[in-house]
């Protein structure tokens, strides 16, 4: 049985599966494992339309934190090139990535650096 790399779109697990397999093993659920190399473009399009509205989900989040902005503005100041590099052909990355700096707590790293207030 050949085993392939997939991606979750239920659990954002990436998993290694027998090639074929609907069902997610962490989550079990069915129909969300998006292969990387496959044509199964029904799979696919679900999971772009659940990346999209993390994604979406996301931007609210960030726009909302002024914080989170400002720390988003400053590292692709320094490594915009590269991140496009890197996440162009991955969307779930990206996505992850974005949701990390939105949901990233700030503030709260700064008031425990600053320590004395
Ligand atoms: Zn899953």
């Amino acid at each position: 049985m050949i085993k392939d790399n997939c991606f979750c779109c239920n659990c954002e697990h990436r998993v290694f599966v027998d090639v074929g397999t609907e069902e997610c093993p962490v989550c079990h659920y069915v129909g969300a494992l998006s292969w990387f190399d496959d044509t199964e473009k029904e799979v696919d399009v679900n999971c772009h339309d659940n990346l999209a509205k993390k994604f979406c989900d996301a931007i609210k989040t960030m726009a909302s934190k002024q914080e989170n902005l400002d720390n988003f503005e400053l590292y692709l100041t320094y490594h915009f090139p590269e991140w496009m590099k890197k996440y162009a052909n991955d969307p779930e990355s990206l996505v992850a990535e974005f949701v990390d700096f939105a949901t990233m707590d700030i503030g709260d790293m700064d008031s425990r650096g600053n320590g004395d207030a």
